[in-house]
C-alpha cells in the first residue's frame, strides 16, 4: 500500500467490547499494576519476533540496538511504552487491536460476571483471551498506538477511547516499532508518579530480555549539570538462564542481594535447569535466619520468559518450601496463570515434584560430600528440613539420610549413625535433652558413661520425634530423664534391691505416699538419687499444656498428676550411710532423706516457695551438724 490511498477509518472494536471494557475495569481493579507488565512484555515480544526474523534469514539485519523505552510525561499526562520491534501494518493493527477475537469469551464472561473474582481469576481471562493490551484501559481513558512495521508500509496511528471507538489514520514514526501512549485518566493519576512507575518496572520487568529505559520528562538536569547517561533498568541475562557451571558463588550471592534485598548471605543454593519435557529453570536459596522465632517466610518469584508473574505460587512450589527464596522461570506456563488452572495442571505438579526432588537431593548430596559445610548450616536449616519432612512423606523419604542430630558435645551425626553407635548400649533408643542447661545433671551422667545425647530443643522437635517414631516404630526417642538407661547402671535394667524402710522414709519426706521409689546401681557413685518421669507421661503432660495454652489457659496446670519416680543410687556412699542411719538415728536419716529428695527435685524443676523455705532450713540444719 502506498501513502496516497491510505484512508482514515473509524470503527468500534467489536460488539463484545461494550461488555468487556467495564469488566476489565472492574475485575482487574485489584491488580491494576499489571497493565505495564502486559505492555512492556508485548514490546519485548515484538523485539523477539524481529530478532527471530533476522535469525531465520527472512530479513536482513545486523547489530540492532533493540530497546524499550518507558516515558513518563506528567505535563501531558501520558505514559508511553515504545519499542523498536517488528511494528504493525495498518491491517495488523485492525486485526490485533481493533478486534478482540473472542469466540468463547462472552460465554465465559457471562458465566463469571457477578462472581467476586480474585486477582488470579482475573488474570485468567486476560491471559486466556489475549486481552493483555486492553489492560491499558484500566488506567487510561484514551490509548494511542503509533506503529511502523518492519515491512515497507506507512506508519499508522490508532487512537481508541474507553468506549471502544477508535480512529485509524496515517501516523508518523521515524523508524520501525511501536509506541503505545496511555492518556492516563484523572482517577488514576498515581500512574503519573515516577516512583510508582519505577517500582512497577522493578517488580515486573527487572529481567526482561530486552533493554528497558525509563525516561521521566521532568527529569531535566539543573543548569550546568550534565544529564546522567541513561542505563537500562533491567538485567537481560539473569543468572538463572546461565549454565550452573558458569556461575560463581559471588554471582549467586550478588543476585540474591539484588533480588531479595537481604544482606545476610544465603546459606546455599540450588540451581535448577530442567530440560525437556519440564523445561524450567530457577535458583532456590536457603536464607540465613536470625533465630527460630523469626518468621519463616521466604519468597519464590515465578517468571514466564523472564517476565515476573507472581510471588509464592503454592501450586508450583509446595507450601513447605516457601520459606526458601528464589526465582523460577516456567516458560511452559501461560503468562497469566489462574490458580484454578494451576491446581489441575499435571505439568505444574510435575514441576512441583521436581523441585522437591532437587531440594532433597541437594541436602543428601551436601551431607554426603560436603559434610563440614552441611554441619555448619544444619542448625539454621534444621527447623525447615524437619518441618518439610513432617509435611510431606515423599520429602522425608528422599531426605531422611540427611537428617542430623546435634549431640551435647557439639558433634553432628545422622540418625543412622546415632543408632549404629547406640547398638551396644541402648539399641533403637535415641536419648535426647530438650534443654541442655536445666538437664545438665543428666547430661553429664550420660557423657561420663560415653553415651551420646542428642539436643532436640526446638519447638518443632516434640512433633518431629513423634513423626520419626511413627515412620519407624522400632526406634524410640527418650528424654534423658525419662528413665535410668541400662547403660548407666552396673547391672543393666534390673533393679538392684528393694528397701521398704527407705521407701517409706522417702514417701514421708516427699509428702507423697504414692511416690514410686526404685533402687538402681548407677556406675556413677557421686549421685545419690534422681527423679525420672516416663517419656509417655511427660509427652502427655506437654500435650495437655499446649492444649490448655491454645485454649486460652496459662498452660501451667495439668489434669494429670506428674508421676515421678525417685531412683535411689545404691552405689552412692550416701545410700549406705542412709541405710545405717535409718536403723540408728531416725531424725538424722529423715533430714538427709529430705535433703536428697529436694536436690533431686531441684534438678528437674524449680522448687515452689514452700519447698524452697524447707530446703533452706534443712540445709542450715545439716550445716549445723558438721
Ligand atoms: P497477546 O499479547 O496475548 O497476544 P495482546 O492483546 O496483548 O494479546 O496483543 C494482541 C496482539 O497485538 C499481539 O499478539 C501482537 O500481535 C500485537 N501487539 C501488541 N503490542 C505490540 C507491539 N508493541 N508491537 C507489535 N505488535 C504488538
Amino acid at each position: 500500500m502506498n501513502q496516497e490511498n491510505f484512508q482514515t477509518r473509524q470503527g468500534d472494536i467489536s460488539v463484545e467490547t461494550a461488555h468487556i471494557f467495564p469488566i476489565i475495569k472492574k475485575w482487574l481493579y485489584s491488580e491494576k499494576d499489571i497493565f505495564l507488565r502486559e505492555l512492556v512484555s508485548n514490546a519485548a515480544d515484538a523485539v523477539t519476533k524481529h530478532r527471530r526474523l533476522i535469525s531465520l534469514g527472512e530479513i536482513e539485519g545486523g547489530d540492532e540496538d533493540y530497546r524499550i523505552t518507558v516515558t513518563l510525561d506528567k505535563v501531558s499526562k501520558t505514559l508511553t511504552v515504545s519499542d523498536n520491534g517488528i511494528g504493525m501494518t495498518e491491517d495488523e493493527v485492525i486485526r490485533y487491536l481493533g478486534n478482540i477475537a473472542l469466540s468463547g469469551a462472552l460465554d465465559f464472561i457471562q458465566k463469571y460476571e457477578g462472581e467476586q473474582s480474585g486477582a488470579a481469576g482475573t488474570a485468567g481471562i486476560i491471559g486466556h483471551f489475549g486481552l493483555g493490551f486492553y489492560s491499558a484501559f484500566m488506567v487510561a481513558d484514551t490509548v494511542e498506538v503509533i506503529s511502523k512495521s518492519y515491512q515497507d508500509a506507512p506508519a499508522v496511528r490508532w487512537i481508541c477511547n474507553a468506549d471502544g471507538n477508535y480512529e485509524l489514520a496515517m501516523g508518523e514514526r521515524d523508524g520501525r516499532g511501536t509506541d503505545i501512549i496511555l492518556h492516563v485518566s484523572d482517577e488514576e493519576t498515581e500512574y503519573l508518579e515516577k516512583f510508582k512507575i519505577r517500582d512497577m518496572l522493578d517488580k515486573y520487568c527487572s529481567f526482561m530480555p530486552t533493554d528497558i529505559y525509563f525516561v521521566c520528562e521532568d527529569d531535566t538536569p539543573a543548569e550546568g549539570e550534565e544529564a546522567p547517561t541513561p542505563a537500562p533498568i533491567n538485567d537481560t541475562t539473569p543468572l538463572w538462564q546461565k549454565a550452573p557451571s558458569e556461575c560463581t558463588p559471588e554471582e549467586y550471592k550478588e543476585f540474591y542481594r539484588k533480588v531479595f534485598h537481604d544482606y545476610r548471605e544465603p546459606l546455599f543454593w540450588i540451581h535448577i535447569n530442567a530440560d525437556y519435557p519440564l523445561n524450567f529453570r530457577g535458583i532456590l536459596y536457603f536464607p540465613r535466619l536470625g533465630n527460630e522465632y523469626e518468621s519463616i517466610e521466604g519468597q519464590v518469584k515465578l517468571y514466564y520468559h523472564q517476565v515476573f508473574v507472581a510471588d509464592n505460587i503454592k501450586e508450583v512450589i509446595p507450601e513447605y518450601l516457601l520459606m526458601l527464596k528464589g526465582v523460577l522461570d516456567c516458560p511452559e506456563l501461560p503468562l497469566n496463570v489462574s490458580r484454578s488452572y494451576l491446581q489441575n495442571n499435571t505439568y505444574v505438579s510435575k514441576v512441583s515434584a521436581h523441585i522437591v526432588k532437587k531440594v532433597s537431593d541437594k541436602l543428601t548430596s551436601m551431607c554426603d560430600t560436603d559434610r563440614e559445610a552441611y554441619e555448619g548450616v544444619w542448625d539454621s536449616i534444621k527447623t525447615f528440613v524437619e518441618y518439610a519432612c513432617m509435611r510431606d512423606r515423599k520429602f522425608y523419604d528422599r531426605a531422611k539420610d540427611a537428617l542430623l542430630l546435634k549431640l551435647t558435645d557439639g558433634r553432628y551425626v545422622t540418625h543412622a549413625q546415632y543408632l549404629e553407635s547406640a547398638k551396644e548400649t541402648h539399641e533403637n533408643v535415641v536419648y535426647y535433652t530438650s534443654d541442655v542447661e536445666s538437664q545438665a545433671q543428666y547430661v553429664s551422667l550420660f557423657e561420663r558413661e560415653g553415651l551420646e545425647v542428642a539436643v532436640l530443643d526446638k519447638l518443632i522437635d516434640s512433633q518431629f520425634i513423634q513423626m520419626m517414631e511413627s515412620y519407624d516404630s522400632a526406634v524410640k526417642y527418650k528424654r534423658i530423664d525419662a528413665d535410668v538407661a541400662g547403660a548407666l547402671t552396673k547391672d543393666g535394667d534390673a533393679d538392684s534391691v528393694e528397701n521398704e524402710v527407705l521407701t517409706a522414709l522417702f514417701r514421708r519426706v516427699a509428702d507423697n505416699d504414692k511416690l514410686e521409689v526404685k533402687y538402681q546401681s548407677l556406675k556413677d557413685e557421686s549421685l545419690p538419687a534422681m527423679l525420672t518421669l516416663s517419656e509417655e507421661s511427660r509427652r502427655m503432660e506437654e500435650m495437655m499444656k499446649l492444649y490448655a495454652m491454645q485454649n486460652g489457659g496459662l498452660g501451667g496446670t495439668s489434669m494429670f498428676p506428674q508421676e515421678y519416680t525417685l531412683v535411689v543410687n545404691t552405689t552412692a556412699p550416701l545410700y549406705a550411710r542412709l541405710c545405717e542411719l535409718a536403723d540408728s538415728d531416725a531424725d538424722r536419716a529423715e533430714l538427709i532423706a529430705r535433703q536428697i529428695y529436694r536436690l533431686s527435685v531441684l534438678s528437674q524443676r524449680k522448687l515452689t516457695a514452700d519447698e524452697l523455705k524447707q530446703f533452706l532450713a534443712g540445709s542450715f540444719d545439716l550445716l549445723g551438724m558438721l
